[in-house]
């Protein structure tokens, strides 16, 4: 009875802390879901895992889709350019549509796990009726600039555009006649183009896309060098690309292009603009219309003065300071650090289709690296050093999706949390900033300096920053910050294994390096200018000049001594993790039910798993109580045994007395029976006389 009361009183306590937990705390995965580096005005189609499989599957068009994560910051940069691509091709909508699917929000990573994305951003060519069983996952087109993926979009096209009838007919005209010409055409067609140019020009290919919803009236072909209509039109190499007109008596005309020394407009958009002004002088085609064009260009013009305002902004001086008063960054909030640690193991590794070789290694020895200085909460770190344990028995490898399912492993004292909060110290000012890549350079830092404080004498001043620099190669997400991070840590083997603070600061250093890199970008929060680390008001004493964007400006020793303890275990803020454990409140409800000893023998051993946790105190205080309530019980039955065994001891003395006594009266009655039978037998005897 005593025991259960017990329980309730942890209960009543647990569910006011749980009661209590701030309202920063929210469900992240909902607000995740609003992020899109992308809207309507854009012309692309934001997709999800919802609408992939009716937009996508099954579609009439190839789809050209970048599949990116929102808080990529190469992402971000690239959106713009993404953007153009999608303006650029927004009239070649009957052949091939524009779409993005952020690998980051909601249920979404299951699309981009399926299509095997590797990193972000990975744009993917679907070719038409791809069904989500496909075992084709599409084609990469390397994600550069506007003009470069065009092209390779026009090659792709090319491969597959025999295939199908309604398509653009790629392949140059080269062995039929002039003559021939209309013969191969449909009887609707009111204009037909010829596009002379060298075999590997883009821009013959691109103007059939850009008129390719006109394919009923207009019909528009290529020829090259090589070919029987090159002749008829009796150009020389230098005139090239050329454009003519062929009409259906037989006869041909030359267009001019206006070509300007403007290298900003392409030439497929010189040709583009001569077409239309022909078409519509002619008025060859009654019902032409070319809004979207028109609506193409305004929206491009838009795009290029917002980049260019946008440019202004960034170039405005930076300012050093964050603030005086934002005292979260003062702390490194261990909500980032496993927020970073779940989405990692959950999201970021299982990505890879197959860990195996030096993958495995590398995912190995940041395991490693977790168990044996990670500053984290017990049930964290049984959680890694089982997922170790598990990783270790299948040394030939596995597929992304079994690394999903043994990261799920349901062990009672093991867990690595996935309740969705929000990012604290590396909350951004929008959905896109800051976030996970954020939180990471937090834990590498983290990891950095337990090494130092938990090492021996003699550690190994590679280990940490080695297998930091291995899980970024193989797993990191963002595509160019791991070749960039690759690149400015070429020197990362050659660190002085004499000085133990080595590690610490090689990573202070690149960090602060990838800082100065990426001030002004577009990734940049504006509330939180990139500057160089620590900042005066973090450290008044570390930096020798003020606002200096430069590691030598830095007293060595100061910023050692301000690393050492800015992320040291007691500079971590485990405040919002020990208010807002679900684990605590599933093991109250439970709680409440339990009634059999057993049971609560159970949740008993899962209490102390706990020990480490804030709930400590809640323990603790349980405990005493239960440590007090042992000690009065114990005290009682001495305070019983004593007095039992007074009673028995009075007793005992009773009855030895008793005994003793008994003695007595009997030799006393024995006396008296003696004295009794003299007396008698005298009186007898004196009868007899007289
Ligand atoms: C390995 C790696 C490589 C990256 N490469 C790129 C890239 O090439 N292109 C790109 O766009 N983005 C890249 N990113 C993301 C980028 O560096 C930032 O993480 C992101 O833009 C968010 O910036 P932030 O303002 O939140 O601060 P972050 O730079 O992420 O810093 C996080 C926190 O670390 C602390 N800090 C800052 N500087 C230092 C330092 N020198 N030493 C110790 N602590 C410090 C501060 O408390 C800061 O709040 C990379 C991220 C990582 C982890």
């Amino acid at each position: 009875m005593k025991s259960l009361f017990i329980i309730k009183y942890i209960n009543l306590i647990i569910f006011a802390i749980i009661a209590n937990i701030p309202k920063t705390v929210t469900d992240a995965s909902s607000s995740v879901n609003l992020i899109s580096l992308y809207n309507s005005n854009d012309k692309i189609t934001v997709l999800t895992s919802q609408n992939f499989s009716s937009i996508v599957n099954q579609s009439g068009t190839a789809w050209l889709i970048e599949f990116y994560a929102s808080w990529c910051g190469h992402c971000q940069s690239y959106a713009n350019t993404y953007r153009e691509i999608a303006l650029d091709t927004w009239t070649w909508k009957k052949i091939v549509r524009v779409g993005a699917l952020n690998c980051y929000a909601g249920k979404n990573e299951a699309v981009c796990r399926q299509y095997d994305i590797r990193g972000y951003p990975t744009l993917r060519l679907i070719p038409p009726g791809t069904s989500s069983d496909n075992t084709s996952k599409g084609i990469d087109i390397p994600a550069m600039n506007a003009n470069a993926v065009e092209k390779g979009l026009i090659k792709e096209l090319d491969k597959m555009h025999k295939k199908y009838k309604l398509w653009p007919y790629f392949t140059p005209v080269n062995r039929i006649t002039f003559e021939e010409l209309y013969s191969r055409i449909p009887p609707t067609v009111k204009v037909l183009l010829v596009i002379a140019e060298k075999r590997d020009d883009f821009t013959g290919r691109h103007i059939m896309l850009d008129f390719s919803q006109y394919r009923e009236q207009i019909a528009i072909c290529r020829t090259t060098t090589d070919g029987k209509l090159w002749h008829k039109f009796n150009i020389n190499l230098a005139d090239v690309p050329a454009l003519f007109v062929i009409f259906r008596n037989g006869t041909a005309q030359r267009i001019n292009i206006e070509r300007n020394n403007n290298s900003n407009i392409d030439t497929g958009n010189l040709f583009n603009n001569a077409i239309r002004s022909f078409i519509h002088r002619t008025n060859f085609i009654d019902d032409f219309n070319d809004h979207d064009l028109e609506e193409v260009i305004l929206r491009k013009n838009a795009l290029k003065n917002a980049e260019k305002k946008q440019k202004v902004t960034e170039n405005k001086t930076k300012t050093d300071e964050i603030g005086d008063n934002s005292t979260v960054y003062r702390k490194v909030n261990m909500v980032d650090l496993e927020l970073a640690l779940s989405y990692m193991f959950r999201e970021e590794v299982p990505q890879m289709k197959d860990i195996q070789g030096k993958a495995y290694d590398a995912l190995v020895q940041w395991l490693s690296v977790l168990t044996k200085y990670f500053p984290g909460r017990a049930p964290v770190m049984a959680y890694f050093q089982q997922l170790l344990l598990n990783v270790n028995k299948k040394p030939l490898g596995f597929s992304g999706s079994q690394f999903r399912d043994m990261v799920d492993m349901k062990i009672s004292n093991a867990y690595l949390p996935n309740d969705h909060v929000q990012y604290q110290h590396c909350a951004g000012s929008a959905p896109q900033y800051r976030g996970y890549p954020c939180a990471l350079w937090l834990l590498f830092h983290t990891l950095t300096v337990s090494q130092y404080q938990v090492g021996s004498q003699q550690i190994n001043v590679t280990e940490v920053p080695l297998a930091i620099k291995n899980y970024i190669k193989y797993f990191f997400g963002c595509k160019q910050c791991r070749d960039n991070f690759m690149k400015e840590t070429i020197n990362i083997s050659q660190l002085d294994s004499q000085n133990k603070h080595q590690a610490i600061i090689y990573l202070w250093k690149v960090h602060n390096n990838v800082n100065k890199r990426l001030q002004g970008q577009i990734s940049e929060d504006p509330k939180h200018p990139k500057v160089q680390f620590p900042n005066r008001y973090l450290c008044t004493t570390c930096k020798s000049i003020n606002n200096s964007q430069n590691n030598d400006d830095y007293d060595i020793s100061k910023t050692i001594d301000f690393l050492l303890d800015y992320y040291s275990r007691k500079n971590i803020d485990i405040s919002l993790i020990s208010n807002k454990s679900r684990r605590v409140e599933e093991l109250s409800s439970e709680q409440e039910r339990l009634v059999s000893t057993a049971e609560y023998k159970a949740v008993k051993l899962q209490r102390v798993a706990y020990k480490n946790e804030n709930l400590q105190h809640v323990e603790y205080r349980s405990e005493k109580l239960q440590h007090e309530e042992y000690k009065s019980e114990k005290l009682q039955n001495t305070k019983h045994k004593e007095e039992i065994s007074q009673q028995v001891e009075s007793t005992n003395s009773l009855m030895r007395i008793l005994q003793h006594s008994s003695l007595y009266v009997l030799i006393a009655s024995i006396i008296i029976l003696v004295l009794f039978r003299r007396r008698f037998c005298k009186v007898k005897t004196n009868r007899y006389i007289i």
